[in-house]
């Protein structure tokens, strides 16, 4: 398929969507004024809130059934195990040279003071920057706080043959071209910043990239935590006992409901009303494209009250997932060792799941939402955040660019013009997105559909040694 098709494809998907929360949320506004001042225009909004539902439901059955008869179902395919072996091998490459005495490296250490979610995202960043400078990515892991052993005991080592952090010269974050052992900060802390951060992909596979997925940052991340996360045979084990004894069925809707530390911090409180509200969507879609033997979701949370509450008060579902995996985040949440096995399999069993119901504020659930990326050509709408959009903590500004003009209408909006680049801020998931028009520097709401993602790519190295 040429790229402009997959990516109308996409867009249409991705508008129609737009357009229906849109209208959704401009029609329960009506409903609730027409209940307190026009109670005979009720049964009115009703009937429109209830069958552009059923329109909405079936354009974007029908827009994914587009994806499966137009005949390129065997090139995405193809196309992407292509893509993910190329990115394998040069990983493969740069975790093992020839001379290790010799190599340049990077070295980053995995404690990061923060939960696994987010030294995974730590772990991730040495990766791209080690990528970025053609170096080893070394990564001291004894005294891990989620596994004092280190990582090696619980993932494949990242490098057969190399992974002492020594070298002839030693420097901090830039260091030069001839220095042998480089040591790489936090992101929080990296100055100068070089190019290869998110959400930049590299420059040499943006074209295939962005005419195979529809969010790219999101599958190169996939890439580093699925060389990252290769599992001991002793972890995989582990998995798999669980999943047979826990009975994993498709369909599945990954549900992590993230709470202690976090309400009232870091993000805000979500009741499993609304998580459950969208699981159902996703199910009313899928039955009108199939028979649905049984509503099923994997439930994760570090909150047990949540499985109870989930339990009783869904109980024609049928919920996997374990509360005492809950119970142990809850009591040792970001600081303990005996965690790590829960947590592990909480975000496999998620990112195994056909569909994500989550926030994205969690880097729990986006971390769920990279790996997922590695068992579909494109799973970028495979998800609904209940609050924030997909972002790479530390990322530079996520841009989109204006591809429709836009005339405010009420206070609040802002206006566009055709090629103005807005820095995004967030989705308002009522048809209206908040962000900064870089060319006016007017702060506001405008139409989603108004813009298209801006891929950001940077000049990687391109690994002419590895064979494409
Ligand atoms: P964030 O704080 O949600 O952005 O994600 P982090 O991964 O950085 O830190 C949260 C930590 O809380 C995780 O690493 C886990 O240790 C624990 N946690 C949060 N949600 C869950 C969950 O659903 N299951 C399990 N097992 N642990 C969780």
């Amino acid at each position: 398929p040429n790229s402009q098709y997959e990516m109308l494809r996409r867009r249409i998907l991705s508008n129609t969507k737009e357009m229906w929360y849109f209208i959704h949320s401009g029609l329960l506004d009506v409903q609730k004024k027409a209940n307190e001042v026009a109670p005979e225009i009720v049964d009115t909004v009703n009937g429109l809130l209830s069958l552009g539902l059923e329109h909405k439901r079936s354009l974007i059955s029908d827009i994914e059934q587009l994806a499966e008869v137009d005949g390129y179902a065997t090139w995405r395919e193809k196309e992407s195990n292509d893509l993910s072996n190329l990115v394998q091998d040069r990983l493969k490459f740069l975790q093992n040279p020839e001379n290790c005495n010799t190599a340049r490296k990077l070295v980053c250490s995995l404690n990061k003071g923060c939960g696994y979610g987010c030294q995974l995202h730590h772990a991730v960043y040495c990766f791209m920057v080690a990528y970025g400078t053609k170096r080893t990515l070394i990564l001291k892991s004894k005294g891990w706080r989620y596994h004092k052993r280190g990582w090696e005991e619980v993932f494949l080592p990242i490098s057969n043959s190399c992974t002492s952090p020594n070298g002839d010269s030693v420097a901090s974050w830039p260091g030069n071209q001839e220095t042998q052992v480089v040591n790489l900060p936090i992101i929080d802390s990296l100055s100068p910043r070089p190019p290869y951060l998110p959400l930049a992909i590299p420059e040499d596979l943006a074209p295939r990239l962005t005419r195979l997925h529809g969010d790219p940052i999101v599958w190169w991340v996939g890439q580093i935590l699925k060389y990252l996360l290769r599992p001991q045979e002793k972890t995989a084990d582990l998995i798999r006992q669980a999943m047979t004894q826990m009975g994993f069925k498709r369909p599945i809707v990954g549900v992590h409901v993230r709470r202690t530390d976090k309400v009232g911090t870091e993000a805000a409180f979500h009741g499993v009303d609304e998580y459950m509200s969208h699981v159902n969507d996703y199910y009313d879609l899928l039955e009108t494209q199939r028979k649905v033997d049984k509503r099923r979701i994997y439930l994760a949370s570090d909150d047990p009250k949540v499985h109870a509450e989930v339990r009783s008060k869904y109980s024609g579902y049928e919920i996997i997932g374990d509360p005492s995996i809950a119970k142990t985040a809850a009591v040792s949440t970001r600081y303990s060792d005996s965690s790590l096995f829960g947590i592990i399999y909480d975000i496999h069993m998620l990112s195994m799941s056909d569909y994500l119901v989550c926030t994205f504020s969690s880097q729990v659930c986006r971390v769920a939402y990279e790996i997922m990326q590695n068992y579909y050509p494109d799973a970028s709408s495979r998800f609904r955040s209940l609050d924030d959009i997909y972002y790479y903590g530390g990322q530079n500004p996520h841009n989109v660019v204006a591809v429709l003009p836009h005339e405010p209408k009420r206070p609040g909006e802002m206006s566009l013009s055709v090629g103005d680049t807005v820095g995004v801020a967030g989705n308002h998931w009522n048809g209206f997105s908040k962000g900064k028009n870089l060319r006016t520097n007017q702060n506001g709401f405008y139409p989603g559909f108004k813009v298209k993602d801006k891929v950001e790519t940077a000049k990687f190295p391109t690994y002419s040694e590895v064979r494409n």
